[in-house]
């Protein structure tokens, strides 16, 4: 079976405009106001599911169908968050952000891409699923979560913490699919996002002695370490971190491009020519191999002194860290000391949270496996010559915290092949965010088709 029926993605459309019109903004979140949407849906369908409150008017979805086999690998829909990022202007937006109207082909809204479809979509495939009876071998879990927009800590990581044994993982190995996933990159490539980088910031201290302004001759100025430290940091971020190929040679195979240009790109003596050369003609480009090969190390506030006549005794230097998979804070501690040479010594580092509340590592699951290859199964349903490109993710999702319980963890849906890159990648957080009705309705049809790939 490879679509499915009008009415069902009917009720898929208008599942996703209640979400969206349900404005679950995060901060403060309030998204019981569609996990309680979400299970009438699924009562009016006679399906039990559980609901699980973190805080007040925040709440996390569970429904399941368990396994013919106990022991038998599951499948997680999920975690998928109902909650969105705030609307700053909503006076740039052609339409309503909170009206989730459906407009020419496509509906609009915050969080209609970042990940309401998803939502819905496994919320709707799970519907099917059970409507036909579906007996899966492995346990099958629809696992709708608050507050990833805001870190996780009262919505995935907390429902880890405190209910996961509503998740399976304890007993049988678990695979989850959610989002950032789904894209295709060149004619057939599917991208599939298998791991994310972490996250660290952290500030610099330095100090100075303070004396007159008008005599800076060997002085001891803490302005002059702050930026000396920002030059360094940057020189060797680009020519002396370690380089790490492996993401790089999985996302090149994929992509399948030619013998030469693979072994050069995969290649840790010739990757930093590469970038360079690459560097004047394809900008973008060689800043996704820069990042997608190393720990980076993005120096981006940096502040100190008091008066323009008085000579700087304090200064700061604020930097945004992404970690490759297996990095921990050692190593930037390491590598942020060793990038500072003489400065190291008197340099104070003092971690700070992100915007979104996390300090995270960088994880990532299998490119190969069963479970992958009924991925791609689910895929070639619908394109026949479809292939998989696996690629790490610069940014968090909830996905870390199950792979860090050993469920593999994927960005997996299925977007409209003829929805331009720069669309995706600028339209969530951004104005006019929207999705396309046929996004909506080849993920359906995916997520129905891994589970029958998967599970029967
Ligand atoms: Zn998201």
């Amino acid at each position: 079976m490879s679509s499915l029926d009008e009415k069902f993605n009917e009720e898929t459309y208008d599942l996703l405009s209640r979400l969206i019109q349900n404005k679950c903004i995060n901060p403060p979140g309030d998204e019981m106001r569609s996990i309680r949407t979400i299970e009438d849906f699924l009562k009016n369908k006679g399906i039990d599911c559980k609901v699980f409150e973190s805080n007040k008017n925040r709440g996390n979805l569970v429904a399941s169908i368990p396994g013919i086999d106990p022991k038998a690998p599951g499948l997680i829909f999920g975690p998928s968050h109902v909650d969105v990022v705030p609307v700053t202007k909503p006076e740039d937006w052609k339409e309503d952000p909170f009206g989730g109207a459906i407009i020419n082909g496509e509906i609009w809204g915050r969080g209609a891409l970042d990940m309401l479809f998803i939502v819905a979509t496994q919320v709707q495939a799970f519907t099917k699923l059970h409507e036909e009876k579906f007996k899966p071998i492995g346990d099958l879990i629809l696992f709708i979560v608050a507050d990833e927009e805001a870190g996780g800590s009262e919505g995935a990581e907390w429902m880890i913490k405190y209910h996961s044994s509503e998740l399976g993982f304890a007993e049988r190995k678990m695979f989850a699919v959610t989002e950032a996933g789904g894209i295709q990159i060149s004619k057939n490539k599917f991208v599939v996002i298998t791991g994310e980088k972490g996250v660290t910031w952290l500030t610099l201290k330095f100090k100075g002695t303070p004396g007159h302004g008008s005599s800076p001759y060997l002085s001891d100025n803490a302005v002059h370490k702050a930026s000396k430290a920002a030059l360094y940091l940057t020189d060797y971020c680009d020519k002396k971190m370690p380089i790490e190929t492996t993401y790089l040679k999985n996302l090149v195979k994929g992509l399948g491009i030619n013998f030469l240009l693979r072994f050069l790109i995969s290649s840790k003596r010739l990757l930093p020519f590469i970038l360079k050369f690459l560097g004047k003609r394809d900008k973008e480009r060689s800043k996704i191999l820069h990042s997608l090969s190393r720990m980076t190390i993005s120096p981006n506030i940096i502040q100190g002194g008091t008066k323009t006549n008085i000579i700087a005794s304090e200064a700061s230097l604020e930097l945004d860290i992404r970690t490759l998979p297996g990095q921990n804070y050692d190593d930037v501690v390491y590598h942020i000391k060793k990038a500072l040479k003489e400065l190291s010594d008197e340099v104070e580092i003092v971690k700070s949270l992100t915007d979104e509340g996390i300090t995270s590592i960088g994880t990532a699951s299998p490119i190969e496996s069963e479970f992958v290859s009924a991925m791609l199964r689910a895929v070639q349903r619908d394109f026949k010559d479809a292939c998989i490109v696996p690629m790490i993710a610069s940014g968090a999702t909830d996905g870390r915290f199950f792979r860090e319980k050993d469920v593999d963890s994927y960005g997996f849906s299925l977007f409209n092949p003829d929805t331009p890159l720069n669309d995706i990648v600028n339209l969530a957080h951004g104005v006019d965010e929207r999705i396309s009705l046929k996004t909506v309705d080849l993920s359906l049809n995916v997520y129905y088709n891994l589970a029958k790939e998967f599970l029967e």
